[in-house]
């Protein structure tokens, strides 16, 4: 806390973690006394650099790069890049940290680390996104390598922004590896890899569900965000039965009391992706539906919530409102989108709660199977992706019960990520010493 107490989201994210892996360090003889906690909150390397570029109108634009090489005891380190106004230190840290559990839980051999850049993206032309990119890249490809260090999307960093940084990669180092995940299809991408964290959220939920003897069926959902997490996790819920009423953005929500369905989230998926709009617009093509601005969804009444835009999106007071509605799930695609108190509500009504390192792990884990069809030079049918992620989200499952489930038979999923998650990290630096 004396070293980061500037850093709140850094400290939000290591107290949770904290809270269940110190007991459990207490009870095994051999985590205890060796400051194994202590080690991984510190990040392995920090870098930051100047990004300078230049914008439509001829003006030289200055913004921040970062990577946080947080932990690279189990494999090269591997996490997304964000390009936000809201990008700072604390942010990249938190996310970070919980990339080293997050990689621990897929099973894949992938260390934790994060990075991005204060840009904004809204409102640039594909030019200036392009000039951005190219410009973060000319510093950062000293940094990174396909076996030191992996790169891959998150907000503000999707398909063209992962080929214009792959573009200046590969030009600078004169060599085609997979350097970054979430590449184009012709150039190395996996299947499945954009649609892998939303799957990966809902399958997930399926599984929590399931262990209850229920599932989506006729379940009403209530999705936040409307960007690569949201538009899939929406997807698959429509696949498996359940009713999607909203999605959002940063401007606020809109509600479609008859359902969002595949023809609906095609359009959101054309408006979003392709000419970058606001989820207001959806209005102009389905009058009736409702658009609430400046707002989070968790007023409607829904079964299922699946908070897929930030972090601290949904607070106790709004965790209380979907208690009280009578949900009785919540499945994180973000990270960290539950603050801590609203996370105590949830656990609190016993309700099934998967925090997002769990949960939102089948992005990281495809990007490893892409890794891997990268270092085959082979591509998986989309058959064979999808199986392999669904059994990795099934096995994370297992492993939340394994070091979850409390003593009346209640599965505590952030006790069971978070312990599943550091033991493989940390048996990993305990064998290789104090470095
Ligand atoms: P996108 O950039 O594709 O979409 C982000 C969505 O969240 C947009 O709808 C955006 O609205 C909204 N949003 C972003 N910031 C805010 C904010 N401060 N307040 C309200 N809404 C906001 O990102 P992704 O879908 O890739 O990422 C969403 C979340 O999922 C993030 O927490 C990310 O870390 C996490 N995640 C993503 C993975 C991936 O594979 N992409 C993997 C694992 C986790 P607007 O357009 O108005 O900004």
């Amino acid at each position: 806390k004396e070293r980061n107490g500037h850093e709140p989201e850094f400290l939000q994210a290591v107290e949770e973690v904290a809270e269940t892996v110190i007991p459990y360090i207490i009870e095994n003889d051999i985590y205890y006394g060796k400051n194994i906690l202590l080690r991984m909150v510190e990040p392995e390397r920090v870098i930051t650099f100047r990004v300078c570029w230049v914008d439509d109108q001829g003006e030289i634009r200055v913004n921040r790069g970062y990577r946080i090489q947080m932990n690279s005891a189990i494999g090269p380190y591997k996490g997304g890049l964000r390009f936000h106004p809201t990008v700072n230190m604390s942010i990249l840290k938190f996310l970070a940290f919980e990339q080293v559990f997050k990689n621990s839980l897929t099973t894949l051999p992938m260390g934790g680390g994060k990075g991005g850049s204060d840009f904004d993206p809204k409102g640039k032309s594909d030019n200036e996104i392009m000039r951005f990119c190219h410009a973060f890249m000319s510093e950062l490809f000293r940094h990174i390598g396909h076996n030191t260090d992996v790169p891959a999307g998150d907000i503000g960093v999707g398909a063209r922004e992962i080929g214009f940084l792959f573009g200046m990669y590969k030009k600078i180092s004169n060599g085609f590896t997979g350097v970054l995940t979430g590449k184009g299809m012709s150039w190395g991408g996996s299947l499945i890899r954009p649609e892998a964290t939303g799957y990966g959220t809902v399958y997930f939920a399926q599984k929590m569900l399931e262990n209850k003897g229920d599932n989506f069926e006729g379940k009403n959902v209530v999705i936040s965000g409307s960007g690569n997490v949201a538009q899939y996790a929406a997807e698959k819920v429509i696949q498996l039965g359940g009713k999607v009423l909203t999605l959002s953005d940063s401007s606020g929500y809109i509600y479609d009391a008859e359902g969002i369905n595949i023809e609906k989230l095609a359009f959101v998926m054309q408006l979003k992706n392709e000419k970058r709009a606001r989820i207001s617009e959806y209005l102009e093509a389905y009058p009736n539906a409702e658009f609430i601005k400046g707002k989070t969804p968790w007023d409607i009444k829904c079964d299922i919530a699946l908070p897929c835009a930030t972090q601290n999106e949904l607070n106790e007071e709004d965790a209380n409102i979907l208690l009280n509605n009578g949900c009785i799930c919540v499945s994180e695609g973000a990270n960290m989108p539950s603050t801590k108190d609203a996370i105590t509500a949830f656990h609190k009504a016993k309700i099934l709660f998967a925090p997002g390192k769990a949960s939102n792990a089948g992005g990281v884990a495809t990007s490893g199977l892409e890794m891997t069809q990268n270092s085959l030079r082979f591509n998986w049918t989309r058959e064979e992706v999808d199986l392999k992620l669904k059994d990795i989200m099934s096995n994370i499952h297992d492993a939340c019960i394994e070091y979850g489930k409390d003593e009346d038979g209640y599965i505590d999923y952030v006790k069971g990520a978070n312990i599943a998650g550091f033991v493989k990290v940390a048996d990993a630096m305990l064998a290789q010493g104090i470095v």
